[in-house]
């Protein structure tokens, strides 16, 4: 009798039963795989597995393994907590993205030296080694278990579990209702850190009770959480609602509600800039641009479907002269109804209309994150109609466009998917698969790797969305490209074909940046502050060592901007020392120092915001290095 183990490079090999321990231990296995289906170490190992099932052994450092690995150590922290505070009651731990959590139900916050004492308490637990036990429980005498315990949490999980029997886990006296697999035992945990304490209300529900979640990490080595907690420190560093308030790009008011920004002359500044790149570019790539109100009568919108289908993100209506109005959600309405402000015939297609289009939607307040995620904010926003023979063309061109305008900003990597039709659609399967062949074809044809997510499309059409990857490796939603079967139809548009007869254009949606306030946070985080030349709203800072400096460096200032950039002088009666602390911090790229040798050579030195010093420049010399910098967007 043999067993088949199946190995990581995806081969098999038959083993007598005997040799199963010493397999699974060779590789360092923390659960299995029996059959497919995931299991604990421990009872394989001890020969609890039929002889003709398939293993494979499942290892701390795959995704699904380390998964198992920190939800162990969710249970090892609650185990802490009620050990430490035993008036605690424990919800749910489950093992996220990065880490895991625990919900507890505690009247005070824990505080840092809590959550300090947790940890200590867990090192502990993890030095006894304790092994996980798995016990089979009726359902309902669980239930009477958790009860006397007074876990009202557990109690409720369980009334709603189906099942007649419950599986728990039990590590040194500590019981969890779970369905694991686990650590075969707490020893096993290597390196963990608990990170943060929030306020999370019970499954999420604001009418619940507010419980006290703490976030932790874990990692298989000490090396990789070291990693981890030095990204997370540059997470904090870079994070853009703390950049924004020491750069003075922006910032939110409560005079005036969540998740409406205001624009300080800073970030104003960046923000020109960027539009005016975009709207330079839109014009040379055939787009008309165009400009539509805010509000717009309640009954587009019910024509475009938004009150039936949005609603839930649209503000109430507003009174006008007995006629309701709306704030708008999205801009496309207004560009369908300047289509059809005359007749097109099929030679004026496509046609491209852009806007950068302010919009307002309601999003719940706790949900709201800086500039990532507001309530009034202002779309990239086009809109293409074309033939449905231009579709591939025209998704090729918007590829191409959207491509140049993310790698202006330093984005190189992208994370592109393509989803499908889904099972409620509008339009003919045909034209469906028609126009996802389209996209397709033309993500192929720009070489540009995607996955598609099958069924994933809007219902009424397929899309591409770009996720772009920044500085610290993470990914972000910014562009999307949507086709639409069905705003065409209810607005009854048309174009007069070759044919004579009317015919449907096909509509494309598509925001390359997204949202000027989203983008501009990622991008503040991206550069970490440090931004590029062309978008840095002070280009150069001209620096004075004393007052005989002053004439020349107003001269070096007037030349710079008399040459189109953004110089600003510090005559300042301070330290040097001081002034080049004040402007490193604002992180401004060009420090230009004025001294006794240079204001005699009328020549300047440059220091970089790196500190490093370039230089000596004659004034011209520089400024010409600076244009081109700026014309090259580097
Ligand atoms: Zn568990
Ligand atoms: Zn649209």
């Amino acid at each position: 009798m043999t067993i088949k183990l199946l190995l990581s490079d995806g081969s098999a090999k038959e083993i007598p039963p005997q040799d199963l321990k010493k397999e699974l231990e060779s590789v360092n296995a923390i659960a299995v795989r029996v059959n497919g289906e995931l299991r604990d170490l421990y009872p394989v190992i001890i020969g609890e597995v039929d002889t003709s099932a398939v293993i494979e052994p499942v290892v701390a450092a795959s995704a699904e393994g380390l998964g198992i690995y920190r939800h162990s150590v969710s249970h090892i922290m609650a185990h802490a907590v009620q050990d430490l505070f035993p008036e605690v009651k424990v919800a749910i731990g489950p093992s996220i993205e990065d880490g895991f959590y625990y919900d507890f139900d505690r009247e005070t916050p824990f505080s840092v030296e809590d959550l300090e004492k947790i940890e200590k308490k867990m090192t502990e637990i993890i030095k006894k080694s304790s092994p996980f036990v798995r016990k089979i429980m009726d359902r309902r005498e669980a239930i009477e278990f958790f009860r006397g315990k007074g876990e009202e949490y557990k109690v409720e999980i369980l009334n709603e579990i189906a099942d007649d029997e419950v599986s728990f886990y039990e590590e040194d006296g500590f019981t969890d209702l779970c369905r694991g697999p686990h650590l075969p035992r707490t020893g096993r945990v290597k390196a963990f850190k608990l990170l943060s304490v929030a306020g999370a209300y019970w499954r999420g529900d604001e009418k619940r009770k507010m419980l006290q979640r703490i976030y932790g990490t874990a990692f298989v080595t000490k090396d990789e959480l070291k990693t981890y907690l030095e990204f997370l420190e540059e997470v904090k560093r870079r994070d853009h609602r703390k950049l924004g308030k020491e750069l003075d790009l922006f910032s939110m008011n409560d005079e005036i509600g969540s998740g409406l920004i205001l624009w300080h002359p800073n970030g104003a500044l960046i923000r020109k800039t960027i539009e005016d790149f975009w709207r330079e570019e839109h014009i040379k790539a055939d787009y008309n641009l165009l400009f539509t109100p805010h509000i717009a009568r309640l009954d587009l919108w019910k024509t475009s479907g938004h009150v039936d289908f949005y609603s839930e993100n649209m503000y109430s209506p507003m009174d006008i002269d007995g006629v309701e109005y709306e704030l708008k959600p999205m801009n496309c309405p207004f560009h369908i109804l300047i289509y059809k402000n005359d007749l097109k015939s099929y030679r004026d297609l496509p046609i491209r209309y852009a806007e950068l289009g302010t919009v307002y939607r309601y999003e719940r307040s706790g949900v709201l994150h800086g500039l990532l995620r507001v309530r009034g904010f202002t779309q990239d926003d086009a809109h293409i109609f074309c033939r449905e023979d231009q579709i591939e063309a025209e998704i090729r061109k918007v590829l191409e466009f959207t491509i140049f305008m993310l790698e202006t900003f330093g984005f190189r990597e992208y994370s592109i998917y393509l989803s499908t039709r889904p099972e409620k659609y509008v339009g003919t399967v045909e034209s469906w698969e028609r126009a996802t062949a389209a996209l397709r074809m033309a993500l192929d044809n720009k070489g540009l790797k995607f996955s598609e997510d099958v069924g994933g499309g809007a219902f009424y059409g397929p899309k591409i969305d770009i996720k772009i990857k920044d500085a610290l490796n993470r990914y972000w939603q910014c562009s999307t490209i949507q086709v639409d079967f069905n705003n065409p139809e209810r607005f009854d548009m048309t174009y007069r074909g070759s044919d004579g007869a009317e015919h449907r254009p096909i509509m494309i949606h598509r925001a390359l940046m997204g949202s000027l306030e989203r983008f501009f946070g990622v991008l503040l985080e991206h550069y970490g502050g440090a931004f590029p030349l062309w978008l840095a709203p002070v280009q150069a800072k001209v620096l004075t060592i004393s007052d005989r400096h002053d004439v020349f460096a107003k001269e070096v200032c007037d030349r710079m901007k008399a040459a189109g950039l953004r110089p600003q002088a510090d005559m300042r009666n301070e330290k040097i020392g001081f002034k080049i602390r004040e402007a490193t911090i604002r992180k401004i790229p060009y420090l230009v120092i004025i001294g006794d040798k240079e204001a005699a050579n009328r020549q300047i030195t440059v220091r970089l915001r790196n500190g490093d010093n370039k230089g000596p420049y004659g004034v011209d010399e520089f400024i010409e290095i600076m244009r081109q910098e700026v014309l090259n967007k580097q």
